[in-house]
C-alpha cells in the first residue's frame, strides 16, 4: 500500500489504549481491513477499532473530547456530536430522528458506531430494604458480574438511588472476608460494562440516579484506566452527568494508583478499605496488604491528602472477636496521627460463617474507645440487600 494512501486507524482496545485518547496506528498494520465501511475509506478519517472488528466506535467507551475528536472529519461539529453521544448512552440506540441533529448527519454517524448492551441475566428485590440486584453478562465475554441499586427514599419529593457497580468479574485480591474474593480474578470490565449498569439501573428505577459507587465485585484501582474513564464519562454533562463528588472509589490500598488519582487531580471520593491497622492481621485478613505494606498505603494517603486537601474516608469492616476492641481503636489512632480521615464502619456479611459482625454491645465499646482514640468522625453506613446476597462482600456473579 503507498504511503499516502494509508489511512490512520484509532484502536479502543481498554487494557492497551492511552489513559482517555485512544492510540492511533496505521492501517496498515491491520489484517483484515475488508470490514472497514464504505463511509469511513471516502471520508480518509480516522477510524476506531475494537477486537469485534472496524469501524465501531462506542461511544460509552469513549470520553467526550474522543468523540468529538473522532466524529469531526466525518463533517460532525463538536456540540452535535455531544449531543449525539447524550442520546446514545441514555438510551441505548441512535434513534431515527433527533429534532436538534439533521437526518443526514445521523446517517454519517449510524455506520460508524456500534452500540452494545449489556444482558440482564436475574434481577432480585430485597423485600426488607428495597435493595435490588442485577446480574449481568455481555455477550460473548466471560463471567457474570452484579450491580446494586441503593434506595435512598427517606425524602420525600427528593427520592434517588445510588449504584453500586462491578469494575471486574471477580477479583484478584482475596479479603478473607469477600465472596467476590474467592472466586479469583476472572477479568477487567470495559468502560461500556461500566456506564451501562448505571444506565440500565437508571432506565428500570423510578427515581433518579444521583450517586455510582465503584464497590462491587472487583479492585478497581487494578482496572485503573477503564474505571476512570468510566467514572469520566458518567460525570460529563454530555454523559451521565452525575456530580464527580457523587461517584466514590473504593479500594483495598493500591498504594501507586492512590498517589495517581492525586496527581491527576480527580474529582471523585476516594475510599479505602482499612479494617485493621496492625500490620500483621492486616495482611491475613486482606492479603493486598503483602505487596503495598502499611506505610506504603499511609504515604500514598498522606501525598493524597497534601495534593487535593481532602479527607480519605477510611472503611472498617467490623468482625467480632478480631478487630472490634479497644487496642485495635489504638493501633488506628496511632496509625493515622495527623492524617485528617473518616471512619466508616460496616458490618461484615460472610454466609460462609467464618465471620460474624459484632453485636450492640461490642458496637458500642468499639465506637467508644474509636472516641477515645481516634480524632475523626465516625459513622456507622448501613449494608442492605443481605436477603438477596447483595450487601458488601456478598457479591459472586450469580453464583
Ligand atoms: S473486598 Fe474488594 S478487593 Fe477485597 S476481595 Fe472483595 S472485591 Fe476484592
Amino acid at each position: 500500500m503507498a504511503r499516502q494512501q494509508i489511512k490512520r486507524v484509532i484502536t479502543d482496545v481498554p487494557q492497551q489504549s492511552e489513559f482517555s485518547m485512544p492510540q492511533i496506528i496505521p492501517i496498515r498494520d491491520l489484517k483484515n481491513t475488508a470490514k472497514i465501511s464504505e463511509q469511513c475509506r471516502a471520508a480518509d478519517a480516522p477510524i476506531f477499532v475494537t477486537k469485534n472488528g472496524y469501524g465501531d466506535m462506542v461511544l460509552s467507551d469513549m470520553e467526550g473530547a474522543a468523540v468529538e475528536a473522532a466524529l469531526a472529519p466525518h463533517g460532525i461539529p463538536a456540540h452535535v456530536a455531544r449531543q449525539i453521544r447524550r442520546v446514545v448512552l441514555r438510551q441505548g440506540a441512535l434513534p431515527a430522528w433527533l429534532p436538534t441533529v439533521g437526518a443526514k448527519r445521523l446517517e454519517v454517524v449510524r455506520p460508524l458506531i456500534r452500540i452494545p448492551r449489556l444482558q440482564l441475566v436475574e434481577k432480585s428485590v430485597a423485600a426488607r430494604d428495597d435493595f435490588t440486584k442485577y446480574l449481568f453478562r455481555a455477550e460473548g465475554a466471560e463471567g457474570c458480574f452484579e450491580a446494586v441499586r441503593i434506595p435512598l427514599l427517606h425524602r420525600p419529593g427528593d427520592e434517588k438511588y445510588v449504584v453500586c457497580i462491578s469494575s471486574q468479574v471477580g477479583c484478584a485480591l482475596g479479603c478473607v472476608f469477600c465472596a467476590t474474593g474467592r472466586l479469583g480474578f476472572v477479568r477487567n470490565l470495559a468502560t461500556w460494562e461500566m456506564v451501562d449498569q448505571v444506565v440500565q439501573v437508571g432506565a428500570d428505577s423510578p427515581h433518579p440516579v444521583s450517586g455510582v459507587v465503584f464497590m462491587g465485585m472487583g479492585e478497581p484501582l487494578l482496572n485503573y484506566e477503564a474505571v476512570i474513564r468510566a467514572a469520566r464519562i458518567m460525570a460529563e454533562p454530555c454523559g451521565l452527568a452525575i456530580a464527580g463528588k457523587a461517584i466514590t472509589i473504593s479500594t483495598a490500598g493500591i498504594a501507586p494508583a492512590i498517589r495517581r488519582m492525586a496527581e491527576e487531580r480527580l474529582p471523585f471520593r476516594l475510599v479505602v478499605s482499612l479494617t485493621s491497622a496492625d500490620p500483621a492481621q492486616r495482611q491475613e485478613l486482606m492479603p493486598v496488604t503483602r505487596r503495598y505494606p502499611l506505610p506504603e498505603l499511609l504515604e500514598a494517603l498522606r501525598f493524597y491528602h497534601d495534593r487535593l486537601r481532602r479527607r480519605v474516608t477510611l472503611a472498617w469492616i467490623m468482625l467480632a472477636g478480631v478487630n472490634v476492641d479497644e487496642p485495635h481503636a489504638r493501633a488506628l489512632g496511632a496509625w493515622v496521627a495527623g492524617l485528617p480521615v473518616k471512619i466508616d464502619l460496616l458490618d461484615v456479611n460472610d454466609p460462609t460463617g467464618s465471620y460474624r459482625p459484632p453485636d450492640e454491645a461490642e458496637r458500642h465499646a468499639f465506637r467508644d474507645a474509636l472516641r477515645q482514640h481516634v480524632p475523626a468522625p465516625v459513622a456507622r453506613r448501613y449494608s442492605g440487600g443481605d436477603e438477596i446476597q447483595a450487601a458488601c462482600g456478598m457479591l459472586a456473579g450469580g453464583r
